[in-house]
C-alpha cells in the first residue's frame, strides 16, 4: 500500500537568514542589504499554485505571518493553512514571553490575511518543548517541524500529530531530505526524490519547498527564465513520477 502524498509549502521571505543579533530573518543579501524581499516568494507562490492546480491538488501551507500582510494570499484560502513564526524567528532562541508573542503574532497574522491555520511548521526547522506547549495553547493539532528516518511517522507527541520530514541516505551514503532544495539548485533530481520515496516504504512523503525557490537559488541569485522553466518541469516530473507510484495527495491540517 501506498502512502499519502504531503506536499507542503513555506510561505516565507526570499531566501531567509538569521542576522547577527536579532530574532528576526532578514533575506540574502543581493547587493541591496538584507532588508527582507518577497518578490520572489510572491512569484514562486502563483507557479506552484498553477502546478497544483493542474493536478487538481491540495497542499500545505506553512505561511509566515510578516509574509502573509505582504503577500497576496487569496489563492491559498482553497488549501491547507499553517503558520511560520512571524518575522521567520529562531524560536529556540526567544525566551518563554517573546515566545509566545511571536506565536501569537504570527499565528493572527495569518488568520487575518489567509484563514484560520490548523498546523505549524518552526522557521528553519528548529522548535522545542515550549513550542509544542505554545501550539497546544492555540488549539493546533499538527506540526511538521522535525526530521526523522524515512516511513516514520505520523506519530503523537501529547496531543499533536507530528508529520515529520524524511531525512535518509542515498544510493551514495550522502543525506537527503524530503526538502526540495538541491533540486531547485540544480544539484538532485526528481528521481532521487522517488528513491528517497521508496525508502519510506511507500509511506506518508511530507515533500517539502519554499515558494522562493522556484524562481531564486540561494547560490546564483534570479534565475533565468529557462532556469524557472526547468525548475519548474522538474517540479511537475517529480509529482508526477509519485503519482503513478500511487501515492494519494491529501493535506497535514484539518
Ligand atoms: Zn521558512
Amino acid at each position: 500500500m501506498t502512502g499519502r502524498l504531503l506536499f507542503t509549502v513555506d510561505l516565507d521571505r526570499d531566501v531567509n537568514i538569521l542576522l547577527d543579533g536579532k530574532n528576526k530573518a532578514g533575506s540574502i543579501d543581493r547587493g541591496h542589504g538584507t532588508e527582507p524581499r518577497f518578490e520572489s516568494c510572491e512569484k514562486g507562490m502563483d507557479i506552484l499554485l498553477d502546478i497544483l492546480d493542474s493536478f487538481g491538488m491540495k497542499a500545505t501551507f506553512f505561511v509566515e505571518g510578516h509574509t502573509s500582510e505582504i503577500v497576496d494570499c487569496s489563492r491559498l484560502k482553497q488549501h491547507c493553512i499553517g503558520f511560520h513564526g512571524y518575522d521567520h524567528e529562531d524560536l529556540t532562541m526567544a525566551g518563554p514571553e517573546e515566545l509566545r508573542d511571536i506565536m501569537d503574532t504570527g499565528f493572527r497574522a495569518v488568520r487575518g490575511n489567509v484563514k484560520r491555520p490548523t498546523c505549524f511548521r518552526a522557521p528553519f526547522m528548529r522548535t522545542s518543548d515550549a513550542v509544542f506547549d505554545e501550539l497546544r495553547r492555540l488549539g493546533i493539532k499538527h506540526d511538521s517541524s522535525l526530521y526523522a528516518e524515512p516511513g516514520v511517522g505520523p506519530y503523537d507527541i501529547s496531543g499533536i500529530t507530528e508529520h515529520p520530514v524524511a531525512k535518509g541516505k542515498d544510493f551514495r551514503g550522502k543525506t537527503i531530505t524530503a526538502y526540495l532544495w538541491p533540486m531547485h539548485e540544480g544539484t538532485r533530481e526528481p528521481t532521487d526524490y522517488l528513491s528517497l520515496a521508496r525508502a519510506s516504504g511507500n509511506a506518508d512523503l511530507v515533500l517539502s519547498t519554499h515558494a522562493w525557490h522556484m524562481v531564486e537559488s540561494r547560490e546564483k541569485g534570479i534565475m533565468t527564465w529557462a532556469e524557472m522553466e526547468h525548475n519548474r518541469k522538474s517540479t511537475e516530473h517529480l509529482i508526477k513520477l509519485l503519482l503513478d507510484e500511487g501515492y494519494v495527495p491529501d493535506v497535514i491540517g484539518d
